[in-house]
């Protein structure tokens, strides 16, 4: 099969090459059947394993990358907007620039600095026990997903540019039917409009952030999501040389009732946002509420651009169903308390993708639901389920009222605590290396948490 050759409103196969290999076990089939079958076994010997991704962020990226290193798969990367700016802080842990092999360029600042900063003004410097090498990178989304989408191009995805509107699944008794992808088609354009075509592939990644519709397409179940807003502000060259290598996060009622909200630096200018879950209305006012807490550091600045976008609060019910599975943003992978949600995208991809290759013994069988979960969805859970509950623990604790969030800022200066939080966040590992001072911890805990509570504005 030619590349390119099915990704058209003319489709090629009809049915999924791999159906054949079921047929052939059946009894009792006619000659003519047969004959037929021995035909289409002919055709699978030369069709290889399709495969569409459906995003192209940072998870649909690496998915598409990790399935396109495979010669005998066939991989369509279909995003609606190539130069897509998703709204985000763009902050990355240090370990991703490795991992994913980032070119220099790809991190605009490198924040070794943060600013906590309480409910009652009290600022906690954070960031003294990291080593000269450590960094968090900053990174602008729209460069940072046209690298990972063009590094995957590059090795043979397919780039396909329109908008999913539909996923047609298999008829449920054929197991292994084609998944029917119809989309508006935008490198096609006929009298000013995008028209529709359609691509049959034998497996779907969803990798289409918060709203997906290809988790609609499968009922995958809803999750809980916060919204969270963001205003870019260009600020004066000498307010924007404090934030050099500095990030802030500002926690209390007036910011958020149940997250922080931030000022991070970002290429020549700020991102200033918030986020909550349990209180969407009101989230201009507590936008208003961070703009006034760090009104003295962002003064003089201009808004160049305003963002809201959906972030999940846990996985969804359902992340694989059949051959279709979800991955980043569109599965539920943002962490609770730091809102993370990048580096988990591109792992997550990463890890389906080449779940697929392996189950699919590089592309030469059509893998299964089950290997899906087995190959995909287990190994992401025992590797990032701990930090997920961690994660979601602190939360609980620290987001709630204001006396939490001063014991939380007070911890927060404790050398130990930064060490182990920086740790967890830059290596992606949830590490307790001294069960002393873990002990000691907790007692500091309770003494911040009573503290806490007389200094709560
Ligand atoms: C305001 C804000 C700040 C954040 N800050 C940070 C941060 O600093 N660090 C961090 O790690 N995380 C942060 N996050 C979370 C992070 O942005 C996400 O977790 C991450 O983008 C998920 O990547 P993804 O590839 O799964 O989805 P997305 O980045 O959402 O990518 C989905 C892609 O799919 C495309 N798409 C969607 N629907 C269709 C369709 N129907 N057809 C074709 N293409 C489609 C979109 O155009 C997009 O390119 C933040 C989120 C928000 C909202």
């Amino acid at each position: 099969m030619q590349r390119n050759g099915n990704c058209s409103r003319s489709v090629g196969f009809v049915s999924s090459p791999f159906g054949l290999a079921g047929l052939g076990s059946r009894q009792g089939v006619s000659q003519r059947r047969g004959r037929f079958r021995t035909a289409r076994r002919a055709l699978w010997v030369q069709a290889k394993l399709r495969v569409a991704v459906v995003g192209g962020g940072p998870a649909g990226a690496c998915a598409a990358e990790a399935l396109a290193k495979c010669p005998e798969i066939e991989t369509y990367l279909i995003e609606r907007k190539m130069d897509n700016c998703k709204p985000c802080g763009g902050a990355i842990p240090l370990c991703m620039v490795d991992e994913f092999n980032l070119p220099p360029e790809i991190i605009d600042r490198k924040v070794r600095r943060m600013l906590m900063v309480s409910p009652s003004g009290r600022e906690i410097p954070v960031g003294r026990t990291l080593k000269p090498h450590e960094y968090i990178g900053m990174t602008r989304r729209e460069i940072l997903d046209g690298y990972l989408r063009e590094r995957a191009i590059s090795l043979g995805a397919v780039r396909v540019h329109g908008l999913v509107q539909d996923v047609e699944l298999p008829n449920p008794r054929d197991p292994q039917g084609v998944y029917r992808i119809k989309y508006a088609d935008y490198d096609r354009i006929d009298g000013g409009r995008a028209t529709t075509s359609t691509l049959e592939v034998d497996m779907v990644i969803g990798a289409d952030g918060a709203n997906s519709r290809v988790a609609k397409a499968i009922d995958a179940g809803d999750y809980k999501y916060a919204i969270a807003f963001q205003e870019r502000i260009k600020i004066p060259d000498q307010k924007m040389a404090f934030y050099e290598d500095l990030a802030e996060m500002y926690v209390g009622d007036d910011v958020s009732p149940d997250f922080y909200a931030w000022v991070f630096p970002k290429y020549d200018h700020v991102g200033v946002g918030t986020g909550t879950v349990i209180d969407k209305p009101n989230i201009k006012r507590y936008q208003e509420g961070i703009r006034q807490r760090a009104a003295e550091k962002i003064a003089g600045g201009s808004v160049i651009k305003v963002e809201a976008h959906p972030i999940p609060e846990h996985p969804r019910p359902r992340r694989v169903v059949g051959r279709v599975a979800l991955v980043g943003d569109a599965a539920g992978y943002v962490t609770k308390c730091s809102g993370e949600g990048i580096y988990f995208a591109a792992k997550s991809g990463r890890m389906c993708g080449e779940a697929i290759v392996q189950a699919s013994l590089n592309g030469g069988r059509l893998p299964s639901e089950r290997d899906l979960m087995e190959r995909y969805l287990k190994p992401y859970d025992r590797q990032y389920g701990p930090t997920y509950t961690v994660l979601d623990i602190l939360q609980k604790v620290f987001y709630t009222n204001n006396a939490a969030r001063e014991a939380f800022c007070e911890l927060c200066g404790d050398d130990y605590v930064q060490k182990v939080t920086f740790d967890s966040y830059l290596y992606k590992k949830v590490t307790s290396t001294n069960p002393l001072e873990d002990v000691k911890l907790l007692f500091r805990t309770i003494g911040s948490l009573m503290r806490g509570h007389a200094l709560a504005p």
